[in-house]
């Protein structure tokens, strides 16, 4: 469970990262030279109903 680092209160996770226009998905990895081997999973994105704060995270953590 993921608290706001605002205000503490309890985030929406599980939601989805979309960006708009763009057909592309976005890709991360913690090693630039592996950026398109070495993928590290789909972000996903927590967001806090009372303040708005948006928090992207990695449910994988392991293959960091
Ligand atoms: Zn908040």
């Amino acid at each position: 469970m993921r608290k706001c680092l605002r205000c503490g209160t309890e985030m929406k996770e599980n939601c989805a990262i979309k960006v708009e226009g763009a057909g592309y998905g976005i890709i991360m990895s913690s090693d630039e030279n592996k950026l398109f081997g070495g993928r590290i999973g789909k972000p996903k994105v927590a967001i806090c109903p009372k303040c708005g704060e948006v928090s992207i995270y990695v449910e994988d953590v392991e293959k960091l």
